[in-house]
Parts: structure tokens; C-alpha cells; sequence
């Protein structure tokens, strides 16, 4: 991105890696995931995908079109955040495609959300409609295989486009996009590192998450082998919390548009990229000459945002 480098890359060039444009409705980094969940779902006879996330989630609204284009049912179990279940965005992308969903409550989520999946594979079952449950973001030892092929492509992006000494960015929600990079670098013996930009919780929390899931993923699969893995969170992008973002999220969203036509989102990509400029402001990539921030998608939760971006957009 030539004018994004000049804007903001003190001499360093900045990549973006359009995984934003793994489709167009059917888009972004869990498309990378559900190509592995949904296969795993065809080849052992599921005939519903169940999954869970805020009524905004961009994972729900793409396991919603994967459904639909497999002949697969889907149901969605979803989180009011802010009470907002305006039909805009991904919400209203789920629906047109014919997904049925529940709404629950933000407080308490966790709890019930394990009590609600459990309750659901007994009813699909009885209705011999055999559902795979899938957790949070896809995030789970099928859908780490996504990101693990990610890595290997974005290392071919770049003995093709002669960059060396380089970090490879992202912003990290429910860590498999950076649990599977991480993965990738170590069993491919990829020079450069994955750095995650925390949307949600913290450094600590990610770093284990990315280590548990290896984890399991080591003990399910015995093509992997049980290589340390070395994940590097950042959480000082964070914001006010997830899916809340203050007004220079969505003014550095205009100016990215503006500058290079490349759309970001307030959640996550918006958030990730401000950790990314003030990590160069602060020589954190020092050491590097080139940034790869991989677009993970999410432009339809810009609707359910637009109140938000009345500055940034006026005049
Ligand atoms: C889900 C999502 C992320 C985070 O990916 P995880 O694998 O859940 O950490 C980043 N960006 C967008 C747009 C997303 O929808």
C-alpha cells in the first residue's frame, strides 16, 4: 500500500493481504476455517452446522452462507452485545440465508452458551438433523488447518514479491487465525513472525488460548508434530472493549479508504492496523523492513456501526 506506507510507515513499506477478498458475501478469514470444518462436515454426514458469536459476528453470517451453498442447514446461536438487533450487516446476511437463530443475553453468555450447545445436539439429533458443533470463530483443531495452508501461501507471497525482513500482522479475536499462522511458521520453518493485535481480553489470555488449542490440535491430528509454538499478542488497541471503538478507529478506517480503497472494520481490522502504526511509531518493527497486515474481512459490520461515523465521513 504505496500511500499508507508514506503515511505511516517511517521508511517501511506496508502489505495488506486481502483475505478480505476470499469472496465476496462469503468473505474473509473464516472462509479459510470453514473450508476444513465444512469438508469435515460433508465427509461424515452432518446436516446441520451450528455456531455461536454477537449478532454482528462475521463467523455466524459466513458458516450461514457456507450452509446455504452446501445444502446444509444452519443455526446460529447469538449474543445481543448492546441489545442491538437492528436487521442490518451480517444479521441481516444470516437471515436471507436462511438461518435460524436464538438470542441470548450478553450476561451469563458463557455458561449458557455451554448449556444451550448442549441441549442443542439432543434436539437436532432427535430430528435426525446431525449438527456439528462449531465453536467460536471456528476456532477449533478442524479449523486450524485453514490458516496453517495460509501461512504457506503468504510465504510464497513473499519470495514472490522479494520481501525479506518482515512481521506479519493481524488482529486476533478468538485466536485461530493466530493460533493456525503460528503453527504454520514453526512446522514450514517460516522466517518472520506472526504478531496478533489483541481486540478483546489481553496478551496473557490470547498467548494461552493460541497454546491450548495447539495443544489439542497436536493430540487430534498425527500429521502435526509437537513443536513449541511462541505466540506474540499486543493488547494496547484493545479500546473500550469488543465491538467498541472510539472515534479514531473510525476516522483511520476513512483515511485507509481514502488513501488506498481498502475498507477496514471498527471490531477488528480497524483496530488491529491502529496497534500496527503505533507499534512502527514506537520502533517495535525496528528490526524489519516490510509489514504484512493480513485484511481479515469483516466490512458488513461497518452498517451496524454507521451512527459512529458521522465525523470522519462529514465534509
Ligand atoms: C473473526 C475475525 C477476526 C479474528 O479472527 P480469530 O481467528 O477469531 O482470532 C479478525 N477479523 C475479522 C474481520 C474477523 O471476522
Amino acid at each position: 500500500m504505496p500511500r499508507a506506507s508514506e503515511r505511516w510507515g517511517r521508511g517501511k513499506r506496508i502489505w495488506i493481504k486481502r483475505d478480505d477478498l476470499t469472496g465476496s458475501v462469503l468473505s474473509g478469514n473464516k472462509v479459510r476455517k470453514l473450508e476444513f470444518i465444512a469438508a469435515y462436515a460433508l465427509d461424515n454426514d452432518y446436516a446441520t452446522l451450528v455456531t455461536c458469536g454477537g449478532v454482528q459476528s462475521n463467523h455466524c453470517r459466513a458458516t450461514a452462507l457456507v450452509a446455504a451453498r452446501l445444502g446444509l442447514g444452519c443455526h446460529l446461536v447469538l449474543r445481543s452485545d448492546d441489545d442491538s438487533t437492528a436487521l442490518t450487516g451480517n444479521f441481516l446476511l444470516d437471515q436471507l440465508a436462511g438461518a435460524s437463530f436464538e438470542i441470548l443475553p450478553a450476561k451469563g453468555w458463557g455458561r449458557n452458551l455451554q448449556n444451550r450447545y448442549e441441549s442443542l445436539v439432543a434436539e437436532f439429533e432427535s430430528s435426525g438433523k446431525k449438527p456439528l458443533m462449531i465453536p467460536t470463530g471456528g476456532s477449533d483443531s478442524l479449523g486450524i488447518w485453514g490458516y496453517i495452508a495460509a501461512a504457506e501461501e503468504l510465504q510464497s507471497d513473499l519470495i514472490a514479491n522479494h520481501i525479506d525482513r518482515v512481521a506479519v500482522t493481524l488482529a486476533t479475536g478468538s485466536a485461530g487465525t493466530q493460533t493456525g499462522l503460528t503453527a504454520g511458521v514453526a512446522l514450514f520453518g517460516l522466517p518472520f513472525e506472526v504478531i496478533g493485535y489483541a481486540v478483546c481480553d489481553d496478551q496473557h489470555w490470547f498467548n494461552a488460548r493460541v497454546q491450548a488449542d495447539w495443544r489439542e490440535s497436536v493430540a487430534r491430528w498425527a500429521q502435526l508434530p509437537d513443536l513449541p509454538l511462541a505466540p506474540v499478542t499486543r493488547d494496547h488497541s484493545v479500546g473500550p472493549g469488543y465491538g467498541k471503538a472510539t472515534p479514531d478507529v473510525y476516522e483511520l478506517i476513512a483515511e485507509l479508504t481514502r488513501l488506498e480503497g481498502v475498507v477496514l472494520d471498527p471490531v477488528y481490522t480497524a483496530k488491529g492496523f491502529k496497534g500496527v502504526i503505533e507499534d512502527i511509531e514506537d520502533g517495535f518493527y525496528d528490526a524489519v523492513d516490510d509489514i504484512v497486515f493480513i485484511h481479515t474481512g469483516g466490512v458488513f459490520g461497518i452498517f451496524a456501526h454507521s451512527d459512529a461515523f458521522g465525523a470522519a465521513v462529514a465534509g
